[in-house]
């Protein structure tokens, strides 16, 4: 096993962050005695971030289900025969009501999410009436819609948008098995368009879908050694849901989940890792360690929009308990992306 490599070393990089890891640097990392990993992420994470800050983010779903694409773990694909209800691109007085909730709630940025392979100009029209809108609020925004042209991605940007999420999802290797109807490569693509434009990035991917370590190495090696990181790094722990093709896949040991965090951290120290979908299903002191080995942004799904705020009142319950805050919105600092509300489906990792 060769020694992990030091990740404040300069290889001639950007501030000695390094975009040039090996896959098997990475395996070593998450290989490491679990205390020494955690340390070493831990340590870095105060280098670069407050330490007991925690960034929030909502996300609604503004057009839910009907999706063409066949996105193995998503029961809003049309491929798969889930109990999801279909809904219609939402008024934007819904819309901005829902934010002024979030709003009220402690978030800092709202994300609107839409079930397509890609949007039209004319849906486009409407979600820039969106973002302009919950700018005007005062918040961050940030919207997930499939796939985008330079073009698209150019009026996203004219609009004042401040992140976009497009999730790689899995490795390019284990891709097929999750994932037909579009490539690797289309994903890297849009990225591309998103970051020409300057808008920030918000990329990350989902764990326990039956891959492997190399698998999970081989991702975060993706979005490691992009020229530039993504602001945020949603890491998502699979949802299983009755209908869709994952459903019974090998899922992820906690231990296993913490140590992709931990490396994440290391490998991306300037971004924000988020804790994003299937963080309901951990216990509190999973979701503490999480925290503790750099994962500093999370998602409230949209339930919490609803007039009932239990969960919101369990997140911040846990918050005190660990005595962190929720940060407030920077200007352009980094992130967003999943939570099994978020969606009302799970996942959407457009
Ligand atoms: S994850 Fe997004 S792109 Fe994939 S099926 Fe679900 S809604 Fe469609």
């Amino acid at each position: 096993m060769t020694q992990a490599a030091n990740p404040n070393q300069n290889n001639g990089t950007n501030n000695g962050i390094r975009h040039d890891w090996r896959i098997a640097e990475i395996e070593d990392l998450l290989a490491k005695p679990f205390n020494d990993l955690l340390f070493e992420a831990h340590t870095l994470h105060r280098q670069y971030h407050p330490a007991n800050e925690v960034q929030i983010s909502t996300l609604l779903s503004i057009k839910t289900g009907a999706c063409p694409e066949d996105c193995g773990y998503c029961s809003q694909s049309a491929k798969h025969a889930t109990e999801l209800e279909r809904e219609r691109l939402l008024p934007i007085s819904e819309v901005i009501e829902k934010a002024k909730i979030a709003r009220t709630n402690g978030s800092s940025r709202f994300c609107m999410g839409a079930a397509w392979r890609n949007p039209t100009d004319k849906n486009l029209d409407k979600v820039i009436e969106m973002i302009t809108e919950v700018k005007a609020l005062g918040m961050e925004t940030c919207v997930t819609l499939g796939m985008l042209t330079e073009q698209q991605s150019q009026r996203l940007k004219d609009a004042g948008l401040d992140y976009y999420n497009h999730n790689l999802d899995t490795s390019p290797e284990f891709y097929g098995n999750v994932i037909t109807t579009r490539t690797f490569q289309d994903r890297l693509d849009t990225l591309q368009h998103v970051r020409d434009q300057g808008i920030n990035v918000c990329s990350g991917g989902i764990l326990g879908m039956g891959e492997n370590t190399t698998d999970r190495a081989s991702m975060l090696q993706q979005l490691a050694n992009m020229p530039q990181h993504p602001e945020s790094v949603p890491i998502n722990m699979l949802v299983q849901i009755e209908g869709t093709p994952l459903y019974g896949a090998d899922g992820i040991d906690s231990i296993e989940f913490i140590r992709t965090i931990a490396a994440a951290r290391i490998l991306m120290p300037q971004s924000q890792v988020r804790l994003s979908a299937g963080r309901h299903e951990m216990t509190d002191e999973m979701q503490a360690m999480c925290f503790f080995a750099g994962a500093n942004s999370i998602f409230y799904g949209d339930k919490l929009l609803t007039t009932e705020n239990c969960e919101t009142n369990d997140d911040l319950a846990l918050f005190q308990r660990l005595g962190i805050t929720p940060s407030q919105a920077e200007a352009h600092s980094s992130e967003p992306a999943a939570d099994e509300d978020m969606f009302k489906a799970e996942a959407c990792h457009h």
